[in-house]
């Protein structure tokens, strides 16, 4: 399940809601100098930039205060020129992450992690989803996956892809679980999963023979090793599974689509051609 044509047509398909909406600003905020943060705010430029999309780079340094950064939040959700606002995590220890993005405006957060929308999105009513969530669901869509009744076994559960991607899989009606580093006999769980997501961030954390027969395997994780830029499955499990997604070139192109779509999205909100809950169109 190769990522980047599907990525290049959805970007090819915005242009026509890129130039019925007019300009669009996405602000991105970085704190700190991880160096593959650094890699997804370039890539996430770049894209926007092709998009026609006019993208804001504001760097922080390390030492930023939670206030500093609070207040640059304030500052471009009054700002009317800027549609979408991303905060690159992960943001320093001392810097505590909910509280950072309660303060988003909702319709900006173009990362969904805003309460209200992971709220939205629990209920079954998505307003904004995380970017990768989205792609996964698009990929399997695209490859005629079946979703419903099917086993989905998601491991890692973080707040920007396990939760959410666990929470799309299961309004698609799959039979979701949920695994993570607690979780006793990871294989037992996977071996039984029609459709397996994987985000951790360890590379071979799912080897070739924890995958089922016949099965969709879609690989979130991205790791620097010395062979390269390497996912969390052993790449053997291909000769197992019906489809796979490549790392690189699977959910990484589809996840800087979605965020490109997302922004849009949050172009819409903000001239009221959506309705975004709560606010009188
Ligand atoms: P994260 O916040 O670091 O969470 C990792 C999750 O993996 C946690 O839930 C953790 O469990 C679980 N875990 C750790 N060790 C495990 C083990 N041995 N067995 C089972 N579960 C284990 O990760 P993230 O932000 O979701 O990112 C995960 C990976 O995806 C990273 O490599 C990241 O770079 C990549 N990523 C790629 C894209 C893309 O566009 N391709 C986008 C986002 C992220 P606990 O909760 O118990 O700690």
């Amino acid at each position: 399940m190769a990522g980047a044509a599907l990525a290049a047509r959805i970007r090819a398909d915005l242009q026509a809601d890129i130039s019925e909406v007019g300009e669009i600003g996405l602000a991105t905020i970085l704190v700190g100098e991880d160096p593959a943060s650094q890699i997804y705010i370039r890539l996430k430029h770049q894209a926007a930039e092709e998009a026609g999309i006019r993208a804001v780079d504001k760097r922080l340094p390390e030492e930023t205060t939670e206030d500093e950064l609070l207040e640059l939040v304030g500052e471009l959700n009054d700002d009317d020129s800027i549609d979408g606002i991303l905060v690159q995590t992960p943001l320093p220890p001392h810097i505590e992450e909910p509280r950072v993005m309660r303060a988003l405006d909702p319709m900006k957060d173009v990362d969904g992690l805003h309460p209200f929308n992971a709220g939205q999105l629990f209920f079954g009513e998505p307003t904004m989803v995380p970017a990768t969530p989205l792609g996964i669901m698009r990929l399997l869509e695209e490859h005629r996956v079946p979703v419903g009744g099917a086993r989905a076994v998601v491991v890692g559960r973080s707040l920007i892809v396990g939760r959410p991607v666990a929470m799309l899989l299961l309004h698609e009606n799959a039979t979701v679980t949920i695994c993570h580093s607690r979780t006793a006999d990871l294989a037992r769980q996977t071996l039984d999963a029609d459709i397996l997501v994987v985000a951790v961030g360890q590379a071979g954390v799912v080897a070739a023979d924890m995958v089922k027969d016949g099965s969709a395997v879609v690989d979130v994780g991205m790791n620097r090793t010395e062979a390269g830029l390497v996912g969390d499955i052993d790449p053997g499990a291909a000769e197992r599974a019906a489809f796979i997604t490549p790392v690189p070139g699977g959910v990484g192109p589809m996840t800087i689509a979605m965020l490109l779509s997302n922004t849009v999205r949050a172009a819409r909100y903000r001239r009221r051609l959506l309705a975004f809950p709560g606010v009188a169109r």
